[in-house]
C-alpha cells in the first residue's frame, strides 16, 4: 500500500497526530494509498519553511537562476513522465490518453512558460516634471508577494496545481500547496522532482488533507500566508474569500461554470458535433470549461441531437490503462451521488432523457467504481435546476433556438461566466457573438485550445482575476514604485 506524506522543508513527513485517510480508486473503490492528513502543526511548519526560504536562499536568487531551475523542474517531470501518468491515472481513473496528451505535458509546460514570461517581462518608468525644472525619474520594481497558499481541485490535478505553482515560483514567491484530498499523488511526486533538481528546501511545500475544518482551512486562515490562489467550486471560493479578508490577503479565484455551446445552422456539422461531444464528456464531464447547456439553431436541432446521441452511445467504459476503453468513472462515490441526484432532478422536472441517465452495468471487477452514464437531455425549461446549477458530470441539455439575439440572451442567463463555444462558418457572426457573451474565454469552432500566454479566468461568479502569461504577474507580484529626484 502506497503511503503518501506531506512535503515540508524538503522532507516527506507524516502527521504528528498520526491521522491518515484512505485514497480509493475511482474505478473499483479499492484503497490504493494512505495519506497523512496535515493538522495545524504541519501547516504551521510548512508556512514557516516557506517564509524562511523566501527570506533566505530563494529570495537571494537572481531571476536567471530561478529560470534555470524551473526549466530543470520541467525537464525532470518529462524524464519521469510515466510516473506522473501512472499517478494521475490512479488518482482520477481517467483514460491514459488524456494524461499523456494533455494533463501531464501541460503540467511540465507550466514551468517553462512562466520561466520565459518572467525572463522577458519589461518594467515601466516615467520622467516626471518638477517645479525646479530638473524633474524626477519614477521606475517600478516587480517584487514577489511572499508565501502563496495554493488550493487546487481534483479534476485535472497536476495541470491545475502547476498552473499556479509555476508562475508563483517564477516570480520569486514560495508556496504551500494543498491538493484535493481526492488526488494527493502528483503533488507528492512533484516534491521528489523539486529535491532532485536542487530547488532549495522550503520553496515548495505540500500539505495533504481536506478543506473545511481541516488542512485547507488551516492554510487559508494562516496569518503568515500573503496571498491565496484557488481553483474549485464557487461556494468554496466564498469561504476562502472570507478567510482571506482577515489580514487583507489578495486572492485569485478560478471557479465553477455553467457554460453554453452555441451551434448555428451554418456550422461545419461534424466539427460541431465532435466539439460539443468533447466539451461535454471529456474527463467524464469533470471539466470547469465543459459545456452543460447546448443551444442548437432549429433547422439542424433534430439532426444534431441524433448525431450527439450516436457518439455518446459508442463510449467504452473501462480502467485508465485499458486500450479498448475511452471513458472513465467519476472521481468518487460522493461525487457520483451528487451527479445522480441531478439526473433524478432533471427527470423530475420534466426532461426527456435522450440517452443515459443512470449507472452503467459494469463487470464484477469494476462494479464498485463511481460510474455514471453520459447523459443527454432535451425539453427542460430554462429555470430547471440542471440549467442553473453546475453538475460537473457527463451531461448536457440541448435546446433549440431561432435567432442570434435570443441565443445570446440564453447564454448569458446564468450566474456563471467562464466559457462559451460558438460553432459557425460566418466570421462576422462569430466576432459579434463573441463580443457579447459574458465569459472569460470564448472559443470559435474549437474548445480547450489554450495558449498559456493568454489571459485566463472567469466573469461573474466564475472567478476573480486573470492568470496566464504576463497576467499572472498581476497576482504573483506587486509593483513597487521608486521615485528619484533628479
Ligand atoms: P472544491 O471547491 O470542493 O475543492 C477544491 C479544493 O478546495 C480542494 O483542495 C478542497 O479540499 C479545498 N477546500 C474545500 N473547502 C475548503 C475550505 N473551506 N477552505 C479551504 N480549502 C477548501 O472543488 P472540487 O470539487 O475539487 O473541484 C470542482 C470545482 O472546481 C468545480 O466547480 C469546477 O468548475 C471548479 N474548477 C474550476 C476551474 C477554473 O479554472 N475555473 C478549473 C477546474 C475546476
Amino acid at each position: 500500500m502506497q503511503q503518501i506524506k506531506n512535503f515540508i522543508n524538503g522532507e516527506f513527513v507524516g502527521a504528528a497526530s498520526g491521522k491518515v485517510f484512505d485514497k480509493r480508486s475511482p474505478s473499483d473503490n479499492s484503497i490504493i494509498a494512505q495519506v497523512s492528513e496535515a493538522g495545524r502543526l504541519e501547516v504551521d511548519q510548512a508556512v514557516a519553511a516557506a517564509r524562511t526560504a523566501y527570506l533566505g536562499e530563494w529570495g537571494s536568487y537572481s531571476t536567471e537562476k530561478r529560470v534555470e531551475l524551473l526549466y530543470a523542474v520541467a525537464d525532470e517531470i518529462t524524464r519521469r513522465f510515466d510516473d506522473f501518468v501512472a499517478a494521475e491515472m490512479a488518482d482520477t481513473g481517467q483514460p491514459k490518453a488524456v494524461m499523456t496528451h494533455a494533463f501531464i505535458p501541460r503540467g511540465a509546460a507550466n514551468f517553462k512558460v512562466f520561466a520565459d514570461v518572467i525572463k522577458n517581462v519589461p518594467s515601466e518608468s516615467f520622467q516626471t516634471t518638477t517645479p525646479d525644472g530638473l524633474g524626477a525619474l519614477n521606475y517600478a520594481l516587480r517584487v514577489p508577494k511572499g508565501v502563496v497558499g495554493v488550493i487546487s481541485p481534483w479534476n485535472a490535478p497536476f495541470l491545475l496545481m502547476t498552473w499556479k505553482v509555476g508562475p508563483a515560483l517564477a516570480c520569486g514567491n514560495t508556496v504551500v500547496v494543498k491538493p484535493s484530498e481526492e488526488t494527493p499523488m502528483t503533488a507528492a511526486l512533484l516534491g521528489e522532482v523539486m529535491n532532485a533538481v536542487g530547488i532549495p528546501k522550503g520553496v515548495f511545500n505540500v500539505v495533504q488533507g481536506f478543506g473545511p475544518d481541516s488542512t485547507g482551512e488551516f492554510l487559508t486562515h494562516h496569518p503568515d500566508v500573503d496571498a491565496i490562489t484557488f481553483t474549485g467550486e464557487t461556494r468554496t471560493g466564498t469561504a476562502i474569500m472570507q478567510a482571506a479578508a482577515e489580514g487583507m490577503r489578495d486572492v485569485s479565484f478560478e471557479l465553477g461554470g455553467k457554460n453554453a455551446g452555441l451551434v448555428f445552422a451554418d456550422c461545419d456539422f461534424e466539427q460541431a458535433v465532435e466539439g460539443i461531444y468533447r466539451s461535454s464528456f471529456l474527463n467524464s464531464g469533470q471539466v470547469c470549461l465543459g459545456t452543460e447547456r447546448v443551444y442548437v439553431e432549429r433547422p439542424i436541432f433534430d439532426k444534431f441531437v441524433a448525431a450527439l446521441k450516436n457518439k455518446v452511445a459508442q463510449v467504452k467504459f473501462g480502467r485508465p490503462d485499458d486500450p479498448e476503453a475511452n471513458y472513465g468513472p467519476l472521481i468518487s462515490h460522493e461525487h457520483q451521488e451528487k451527479v445522480l441526484s441531478y439526473y433524478k432532478k432533471a427527470r423530475d422536472e420534466g426532461a426527456t432523457v435522450v440517452i443515459g441517465g443512470g449507472v452503467p452495468d459494469m463487470p464484477d471487477d469494476l462494479a464498485a467504481g463511481a460510474w455514471v452514464e453520459p447523459t443527454i437531455w432535451t425539453g427542460l425549461a430554462e429555470d430547471a435546476t440542471v440549467m442553473k446549477e453546475e453538475v460537473f458530470g457527463p451531461c448536457c441539455h440541448i435546446a433549440p433556438f431561432d435567432d442570434e439575439q435570443a441565443v445570446i440572451r440564453l447564454a448569458n442567463d446564468t450566474d456563471y461566466g467562464l466559457s462559451t463555444t460558438i460553432w459557425t462558418r460566418d466570421l462576422s457572426r462569430a466576432h459579434r457573438v463573441a463580443s457579447r457573451v459574458e465569459v472569460g474565454i470564448t472559443w470559435v469552432n474549437s474548445w480547450f485550445l489554450r495558449d498559456l500566454r493568454t489571459a485566463f479566468g472567469g466573469s461573474k461568479q466564475s472567478g476573480i482575476g486573470r492568470e496566464g502569461g504576463v497576467h499572472s504577474l498581476e497576482f504573483y507580484t506587486e509593483m513597487r514604485n521608486v521615485c528619484i529626484k533628479l
